[in-house]
């Protein structure tokens, strides 16, 4: 059994004192459904005052990038052994970070390599934008895009990754792919693509997160979905009210 994991990327919002007060009022909201993972992906300043108001409760923390190198002369950069202790997750490859920052595969590789030797867990993001959504080219796009990241990396590290699926084109846009879109692609090209690399067990085990648009509206749909274990969510997660009642739908499917 895949554990449902539901994951906040706060991107680039909240101030350090707001992330606190966030984090307090969503922990007793989230922690009512332990069959759910609830993550949250704050921004590197806030990782010590969330990582703090969730010390030694079932609430992880991600960070939302990390450089490749453990240290040296990366001005602005933070490497992954430096959020040991303060994270258990990091976003690698996020949309953005492809779009804004040049990230390409492999960078994304690299990272999803330097995430893994600090015992950290990726949260890789693959996905195509509407161009090649509507050129055809998203199976294709997401199969090259899973086997880059994944060049070099062992069956048994593979199985700490959690894969996220973000359609572009649905990100931000509050279009979302329908479930059966995003099943077909979670399950066919993703897992798919897992279970060449590694096989059918391990595939199995790996998780799989659908991102772009969801919301408290639309994630029963997605959760029902079997190769969707769960979701990466950027404005819903902002709210206190919409997050927990992400999780609580989805701690109700389970
Ligand atoms: C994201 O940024 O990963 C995301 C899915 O954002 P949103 O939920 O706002 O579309």
């Amino acid at each position: 059994m895949r554990v449902p994991i539901l994951a906040g990327n706060w991107k680039m919002n909240k101030l350090p004192g707001e992330a606190v007060e966030f984090t307090r009022a969503l922990r007793p909201l989230v922690l009512r459904y332990p069959n759910v993972e609830t993550v949250v992906c704050p921004p590197f300043v806030d990782l010590p005052g969330v990582a703090d108001a969730l010390a030694g409760v079932k609430v992880g923390v991600g960070a939302q990038n990390c450089h490749w190198a453990d240290s040296g002369a990366y001005t602005g950069e933070v490497s992954a052994p430096m959020l040991v202790g303060l994270a258990d997750y990091v976003i690698v490859g996020h949309s953005e970070r492809r779009q804004y920052f040049g990230e390409t595969d492999e960078i994304v590789n690299k990272k999803v390599k330097a995430v893994l030797a600090s015992k950290l867990r990726p949260i890789l993001c693959v996905g195509e934008d509407l161009a090649q959504n509507e050129a055809g080219v998203t199976d294709t796009l997401v199969s090259g895009q899973l086997r880059a990241a994944f060049d070099g990396i062992s069956a048994a590290q593979a199985r700490e990754v959690v894969v996220a699926y973000e359609p572009i084109w649905a990100i931000g846009t509050g279009k979302t792919a329908s479930a059966a879109v995003a099943e077909r692609v979670c399950g066919v090209v993703v897992r798919g693509a897992l279970a060449d690399l590694y096989g059918s067990t391990v595939a199995d085990a790996i998780r799989i997160q659908y991102g772009g648009s969801a919301n408290e509206k639309n994630i029963a749909e997605l959760m029902a979905m079997p190769d969707i274990d769960g979701a990466l969510i950027g404005g819903a997660s902002l709210k206190v009210d919409a997050f927990s009642e992400m999780v609580k739908l989805t701690a109700a499917l389970c």
